[in-house]
């Protein structure tokens, strides 16, 4: 054992991680997720986060989107359960949360004032494992008194840009990841700084570097599938800091068969979520 803070996730962390499905298992079993994603002009996001999120292994998966994204979701994802705002544009509301076993926010869900109200709701009054991403970082960036709201052991996955509208800016990488730490062990929360060996840093300090994934993954949308499959990783009650550490290294690793198969540049987030499972 290293007396170092930092870690490396290999394909054996990753199988020690991985609970095999019981013979006499059922979808109740595998938990129920609820994705909150998508906006009028990103429904995109959505799908992508709700199909990564059913590859990845979730008994039941409901959305709550937009009314506008309706049949969107229920004609590109049969088996998700769509759950509609009132709002035809924008979520502004938060669905009455108790029959899920954990809650992603935040792909596609844009900037509106309403949907920042919804998010400082569900922090104040979600009793499951919640992780945030993309607009939902940024609404919280811009409302900091929520940072000591945040519920512990939540997953935040920032990218370089989201991260310093979080924690501020860094002179270098290592800079970064100093402030990554103090963050994680000040909000006592688990943070997946993406990029190239996204850094998973633990509320106790400790950083597990990936060793899957490459550069093409570098395209819009790979996030969103990332949020699907830590999600559905939770919802099955893996640990925080399992689902964070066993989900960037599956996503990793399903953007690694994809670029096997369609080479780095044709790589899209759709063959991420296709090439996911073992
Ligand atoms: P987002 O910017 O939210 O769409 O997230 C991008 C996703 O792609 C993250 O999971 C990153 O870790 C991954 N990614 C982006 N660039 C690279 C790279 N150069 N090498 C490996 N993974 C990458
Ligand atoms: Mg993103």
């Amino acid at each position: 054992k290293t007396e170092t803070p930092y870690h490396y996730t290999e394909k054996s962390d990753a199988e020690t991680i991985i609970r095999p499905r019981d013979k006499f298992s059922h979808k109740g079993t595998f938990g129920h997720a609820l994705l909150i994603a998508g906006s009028y002009g990103k429904m995109g996001a959505a799908v992508l986060s709700g199909k990564a999120c059913l590859r990845s292994g979730v008994g039941l998966l409901t959305m709550h989107l937009p009314s506008c994204g309706n049949d969107i979701i229920q004609i590109s994802i049969p088996e998700a359960m769509a759950l509609t705002d009132s709002d035809a544009k924008f979520i502004t509301e938060l669905p009455d949360l108790e029959t899920y076993s954990a809650i992603g926010i935040g792909p596609g869900i844009g900037q509106n004032i309403m949907t920042a109200k919804m998010l400082e709701t569900l922090l104040e009054t979600a009793k499951v494992s919640v992780i945030l991403d993309a607009d939902a970082l940024n609404l919280l960036s811009q409302n900091r008194a929520l940072y000591d709201k945040l519920p512990e052991n939540t997953i935040l996955t920032p990218h370089p840009k989201e991260f310093q509208r979080l924690a501020g800016d860094s002179i270098n990488e290592y800079d970064r990841l100093e402030i990554g730490r103090d963050f994680a062990l000040k909000y006592k929360v688990i943070i997946c700084l993406k990029g190239a060996n996204t850094a998973v840093i633990l509320p106790n300090g400790d950083v597990h570097f990936n060793s899957t994934g490459n550069p093409g993954m570098a395209t819009g949308g790979t996030g969103d599938v990332l949020t699907g499959i830590i999600t559905s990783l939770l919802a099955q009650k893996y640990s925080p800091a399992e689902a964070a550490i066993l989900g960037v290294y599956q996503h990793g690793s399903a953007g690694d068969r994809a670029a096997e198969k369609k080479g780095q540049s044709a790589l899209i987030a759709s063959d991420v979520v296709d090439y996911l499972g073992w």
